[in-house]
């Protein structure tokens, strides 16, 4: 066969080809990182089409993020055209596709709107009266875990979530009231679409006519919804094919469980196993270092993965006094690099949580850094994004209570919680419709509730009449018919280019939302109050606008806006994709199958990452995410650890991570202050030191122009002193001596340690 391979299958190893190739019974392939699962996958999407003469239409892959289903659908389509009318996409968003068509099978019409966590709170509040908002998000969590496992409000093993009465009841009385209302949270784009298939033959039936492949990337992460309805989806017919690294698994904390693809194979009997051995993407060093960490967890299979790059450059351990030296540190790698031609795409700086990412869009920002965030939900978390978005899903279902609150008094026009519960008592007495039953019981109310009601009333009609098409045609194409969302601006530019100038609508459904903001009075609210606090409310709204100004200006072009908008922030956390030459900032979670040339690994310190006091399972759950992070590199792998922090509000001393005392300190080249006790084995091999080699007299100015030779300094511990040598040591830049008027010596590098050492004059 391989003789008369076209050249993409020439480009495959052995056991990969033999995956592209296999055909039958189910398929397992599970490897470690970079040994190109997702390559098998998108060539085997080529392959089907172009040499087993297969329907694109009748191919279904699913992976992780909606970024990896594009970068997919491209590496695919490289191969062969016909391979952009496969469906690529992940989990939710095939949910979504599904019950846009079909949720009229579990009573949904098809203008339903998803959920967000902070939505699915909001309404489980008016169940639950008198409750800390704590706890309600609590109660929030567990129901989405429930829905995670599959499991309903009656099902006994409830009882593993929380086995209380009360909860039960809970979960029961929200479930009523999202069927009431009519909308869905993310769990149901999962759940729901196993229930209709499973309560609808005839219907399983046509889906299992048309997807006669089904293929999974990132399996190890699927949760038991999510295998349910792969389960569902498979006839006898169905080819199936999944890909997965067990020490990438995740997502625990969303229902997924390690054990589901290791225990694949007796789920899908006759399940094929097919093993990668080969590294693609990484130096030796790099998979040694990634490799000697996951070590310490208990119950591996324990893959062999081979480099077959081998060797490069060690990776880096760098100590830190803190997260601004950190951002510093970030940012002189990033220019150094830059200056010899290294593009600042090929860096990654990886952090655990989404906070930390706004040291460094400080410092890259202020050193004009190009950049993208990816992960950040900040953007659609503000108060005035959100108001904007519920105005909008009010005006597409107007039996959204959650909705409803949130901006019928905003601002406050005299409705208070009694009238709105009236409102809603009223409602749910007729067919549910709010604005109907508001308009209904006006003469009910006080002269200034009326008032109130009418003017957000008003705001709606106005609205819905800049909708040219007519409300009761939702047509059946959906956002989740698009694969591509038109492009975005970047939230960077809403966040802080906004302008203090009042709403300006558009095209298209950007008229729309700016006659709804501003005759609900929200624009006007916020443009006051930018001038007092300067928060760019307006600027982000506007942003917003801008972005639907790209939608047509019809009930679907609404119901794309705000399901793209749900699914992006939600799901994937994507960002823009269309800047090519900027720095990625992203969550250790959120770089699952990605790839960089060089990846710093931020904040490795115990509390942070691991995060809090991670134990067991949970602390091994940290050391695969350590694994994912470590493995995204392929030429360079940097580490820092800060010994300060600021962290809820203090400034706190830190320890090095557990994490940096498991790697294999052979593979490691630690610069910095490191903290006493921290290097114990061969660490000192690698470790440079500063003192040799300094001559005193040679250099006379630094290479980066800071410092000459005889310089009076300042430094806050210390005091006075003089520089007295001055060494370059190559990738690090130039290490300082300097001799303090108290006659300590000392060392410091230049790239890294600066900001404590002032240059206050020359001795000469
Ligand atoms: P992860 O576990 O991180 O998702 P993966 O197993 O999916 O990794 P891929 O992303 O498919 O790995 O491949 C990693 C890198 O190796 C990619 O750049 C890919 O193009 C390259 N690669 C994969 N197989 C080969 C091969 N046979 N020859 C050359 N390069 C390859
Ligand atoms: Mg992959």
């Amino acid at each position: 066969m391989a003789q008369n391979s076209p050249p993409y299958l020439e480009a495959l190893n052995p056991e990969q080809r033999a995956a592209v190739f296999h055909s039958g019974s189910p398929l397992l392939i599970l490897a470690g990182a970079g040994s190109g699962k997702t390559r098998v996958i998108t060539t085997k999407i080529a392959y089907l089409i172009r040499e087993e003469g297969l329907d694109p239409r009748s191919i279904l892959a699913v992976t992780f993020t909606n970024k990896a289903a594009r970068e997919m659908a491209e590496r695919a389509r490289q191969i062969d055209e016909r391979a952009a009318d496969a469906m690529l996409r992940t989990f939710h968003s095939f949910g979504a596709w599904f019950l846009r068509r079909n949720g009229t099978l579990a009573n949904l019409d098809s203008g339903f709107v998803i959920y967000d966590d902070d939505d699915t709170v909001a309404l489980l509040s008016t169940l639950m009266d008198d409750t800390p908002r704590a706890e309600v998000k609590q109660t929030a969590h567990k129901i989405a875990r429930a829905k995670d496992y599959f499991l309903t409000p009656d099902d006994p093993e409830l009882d593993l979530i929380d086995h209380r009465k009360k909860f039960r009841k809970t979960y029961a009385d929200y479930e009523e009231r999202m069927a009431k209302i009519g909308n869905v949270d993310f769990g149901d784009l999962i759940k729901k679409p196993v229930e209709i298939l499973r309560n609808n033959p005839g219907t399983a039936e046509r889906f299992r006519e048309r997807f006669r492949v089904i293929m999974v990337d990132e399996y190890q992460d699927a949760n038991i919804a999510q295998f349910e309805l792969l389960k569902e989806l498979c006839g006898p017919h169905t080819y199936l094919c999944v890909v997965g690294d067990d020490d990438q698994s995740i997502y625990r904390f969303r229902g997924a469980e390690v054990k589901n693809i290791l225990e694949f194979p007796n789920r899908f009997p006759g399940t094929e196993i097919i093993r990668l051995e080969r590294n693609y993407r990484s130096i030796e060093p790099i998979l040694r270092a990634a490799a000697s960490v996951v070590d310490h967890n208990a119950g591996r299979l324990g893959k062999k993965l081979l480099s077959e790059r081998g060797a490069g450059k060690i990776p880096v351990l760098a100590f830190l006094p803190d997260q601004d030296e950190e951002a510093v540190f970030c940012r002189v790698l990033i220019e150094n690099a830059r200056k010899s031609g290294v593009p600042y795409s090929h860096w990654a700086v990886l952090y655990r949580t989404n906070a930390q990412s706004q040291g460094f869009e400080h410092e890259f920002l202020h050193h004009r850094i190009p950049y993208r965030v990816v992960g950040s939900l900040k953007f659609y978390e503000r108060e005035e994004v959100k108001d904007a978005l519920a105005l909008l899903a009010f005006l597409v279902n107007q039996r959204d209570e959650v909705a409803f609150r949130r901006v019928v008094n905003k601002p406050s026009r005299g409705v208070g919680p009694a009238t709105m519960d009236r409102i809603v008592t009223e409602a749910m007495f007729s067919d549910g419709n709010l604005a109907a039953a508001a308009r209904r019981i006006t003469s009910e109310l006080s002269a200034k509730a009326r008032s109130g009601v009418e003017t957000f009333l008003g705001a709606l009609e106005k609205g819905r009449a800049a909708l040219n098409a007519d409300a009761a045609t939702v047509e059946t194409a959906t956002a989740a018919d698009t694969t591509e969302p038109p492009a975005k601006k970047t939230k960077k530019s809403a966040a802080r280019g906004g302008s203090q100038e009042a709403l300006r609508a558009g095209e298209g459904l950007s008229v729309c939302l700016v006659t709804l903001v501003n005759e609900a009075g929200i624009a006007g609210y916020h443009l006051s109050h930018d001038e007092i606090a300067g928060n760019q409310r307006i600027g982000n709204l506007q942003e917003l606008a801008n972005g639907a100004s790209i939608y047509p200006a019809s009930v679907t072009g609404l119901l794309q806006f705000l399901e793209h908008i749900e699914l992006d922030r939600s799901l994937e956390q994507d960002t823009d994709d269309t800047a090519v030459d900027v720095v990625t900032l992203i969550t250790l979670h959120n770089t699952k199958g990605l790839e960089f040339r060089r990846v710093i690994m931020t904040g490795i310190e115990q509390g942070v990452f691991p995060w809090e006091d991670k134990k067991g399972d949970e602390l091994e759950e940290e050391r695969r995410l350590f694994y994912v992070g470590a493995t995204r590199a392929m030429d360079e792998l940097y580490f820092s650890s800060c010994a300060m922090r600021r962290l809820f509000g203090r400034t706190m001393p830190m320890e090095p991570s557990l994490f940096l005392r498991e790697l294999d300190k052979e593979c490691l080249q630690v610069i910095g202050d490191a903290p006493y006790g921290f290097v114990s084995t061969a660490a000192g091999k690698s470790r440079p030191k500063p003192s040799a080699g300094i001559s005193g007299s040679k250099p006379q100015v630094s290479s980066d122009g800071r410092w000459h030779l005889g310089d009076r300094i300042y430094h806050d511990d210390h005091g006075y002193g003089a520089i007295t040598g001055i060494r370059e040591s190559g990738e690090d830049g130039p290490v300082i001596r300097v001799r303090f008027d108290t006659g300590r010596e000392q060392h410091f590098l230049s790239l890294h340690q600066s900001s404590h050492y002032t240059r206050i004059g020359s001795d000469d």
